[in-house]
């Protein structure tokens, strides 16, 4: 557990003048460890051993303010429900479609597909977003024992 970067986040609360309730500081150390991007319900059944009364709606209220000041990323996926990303810096995403598993690659930014998209579309480009699809290492292990 990398233990600056909790502080720094910390630290960047603090300069927000946000509030730093022992919830809040709890929801964030879970996210800062976990390397799945967790869904609300994940860090909820997570923490409520620790505050049993905390509900779900605490949690997202917890994760709102922390996307608010920039602390965490929010992955919608379509129907399913959101994922929370605290890496908020330019990275790609591998997705298992067994799991749902989310992790981490990083790969040069595609400026490129970006500056031809608004060049052939008109268009004023704000960001991109690309996902890769497999089965995981677990998934494929799993996969081979029922054989
Ligand atoms: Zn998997
Ligand atoms: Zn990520």
């Amino acid at each position: 557990m990398s233990e600056n970067r909790l502080q720094e986040a910390i630290n960047t609360l603090k300069a927000s003048g946000v509030r730093i309730t022992p919830q809040r500081h709890a929801v964030l150390e879970y996210l800062l460890n976990a390397m799945v991007h967790p869904t609300a319900d994940d860090i909820y059944k997570a923490l409520e051993g620790k505050f049993p009364n905390m509900s779900v709606a605490t949690v997202y209220n917890n994760l709102r303010v922390l996307r608010e000041i920039g602390l965490v990323r929010e992955l919608t996926y379509g129907d399913a429900s959101s994922r929370f990303d605290c890496n908020t810096s330019d990275h790609y995403h591998i997705i298992c479609e067994s799991c749902g598993k989310i992790v981490d690659f990083h790969y040069p930014p595609l400026d490129e597909v970006e500056s031809l998209a608004e060049q052939v579309t008109g268009f004023k480009v704000s960001h991109h977003r690309m996902e890769v699809y497999g089965k995981c290492e677990e998934c494929q292990e799993t996969a081979t024992k029922k054989h």
